[in-house]
C-alpha cells in the first residue's frame, strides 16, 4: 500500500512538474520543461534579444547590414557619458504590452522575466569586469504610491544570475519629475536636470551598471551618469529593457 502511495505521490509531482513548471512565462501555454526561461515558440519568436547592430551610444540602431560595433554622427559630436549600452530589444509589440503589464498593472512576474531575458541577453563586458548594479530611483512619494521600483525590479534577475551586488541607493531622487513620456525633448532635458544626487561611498571608483526599463532620448541616464561620474564612478554602463524605435526608423 505504501508504495502505491509513494508511486502515486510521485507521478503528481511528475505531473505537477510537467503541467506547472514548464509553461509558458508569457502565456501559459506548456512548452520544452528543460528551458531555463520557459517561453512557447510564439512567444520566443516575438522576444527575441536584438539582432540588428546599434551604437553603443546611444542604442540607435543601424539600418545597414552591419555587425561592427562604431558610433552614430549623434554620438560622435556629443559623446554619451558611458562606456557601453545594451538593451534587450525595440520598445514595440509583446515586449512594449509585458512591460506595461509590469509597470503599470503591477505584474512583478513580468518584470522578473523581462530581467532574465536581459540578463541572458548581456553582453560580456556588462559582467567581465567587477561592477555594480545602480537602477534609476524613484522619488519617494512615487515610490510609496506606486509600491515598487521597475528598475530595481529589472536588476534583481541580473544581480542573481551574475552574482553583481545590486545597490539600490548608489542613486537617490531628490526632486520629483514630471513623467518623461509626457514631455518633448527639450521639457524632458529641463525636467530631470538636477534631479539626482548619488551616494559618494557607494560609487566612487565602482565601475556602475545603470538599469532601467525603457530608454528614450537618453536625457534621464546622461543625467544619472553624470551625477555618478561627479561623485567619482570609475565607469558608467547603460542597461535598460527595451529602447524606443526612432520616429519614422
Ligand atoms: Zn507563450
Ligand atoms: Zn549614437
Amino acid at each position: 500500500m505504501t508504495s502505491i502511495c509513494s508511486a502515486i505521490h510521485s507521478l503528481a509531482g511528475r505531473l505537477y512538474a510537467i503541467l506547472w513548471e514548464s509553461r509558458c512565462r508569457v502565456c501559459g501555454t506548456p512548452c520544452p520543461p528543460k528551458d531555463a526561461i520557459p517561453l512557447c515558440p510564439e512567444c520566443a519568436a516575438e522576444l527575441k534579444p536584438i539582432q540588428d547592430a546599434f551604437c553603443p551610444g546611444c542604442g540607435e540602431i543601424f539600418k545597414k547590414k552591419d555587425t561592427r560595433r562604431f558610433f552614430c554622427d549623434n554620438c560622435l559630436h556629443n559623446p554619451p557619458p558611458w562606456r557601453e549600452i545594451h538593451f534587450f530589444g525595440i520598445y514595440d509589440h509583446l515586449l512594449r504590452d509585458i512591460l506595461i503589464d509590469f509597470k503599470y498593472h503591477e505584474n512583478l512576474a513580468a518584470g522578473n522575466l523581462i530581467g532574465s531575458l536581459l540578463a541572458q541577453s548581456m553582453p560580456d563586458s556588462f559582467y567581465a569586469a567587477p561592477h555594480i548594479l545602480a537602477p534609476i530611483p524613484l522619488s519617494k512619494k512615487r515610490l510609496l504610491k506606486k509600491g515598487f521600483n521597475q528598475a530595481l525590479e529589472l536588476a534583481r534577475p541580473i544581480a542573481r544570475r551574475f552574482a553583481i551586488p545590486l545597490i539600490p541607493d548608489a542613486l537617490i531622487r531628490t526632486r520629483e519629475t514630471r513623467p518623461q513620456n509626457t514631455l518633448n525633448s527639450y521639457d524632458r532635458y529641463a525636467n530631470i536636470a538636477g534631479a539626482f544626487a548619488a551616494v559618494p561611498q557607494k560609487v566612487a571608483g565602482k565601475h556602475i551598471i545603470l538599469v532601467d526599463d525603457v530608454m528614450t532620448t537618453g536625457h534621464t541616464m546622461r543625467e544619472a551618469a553624470h551625477v555618478l561620474l561627479r561623485a567619482h564612478a570609475a565607469s558608467i554602463r547603460v542597461l535598460v529593457a527595451a529602447r524606443t524605435p526612432k520616429p519614422g526608423g
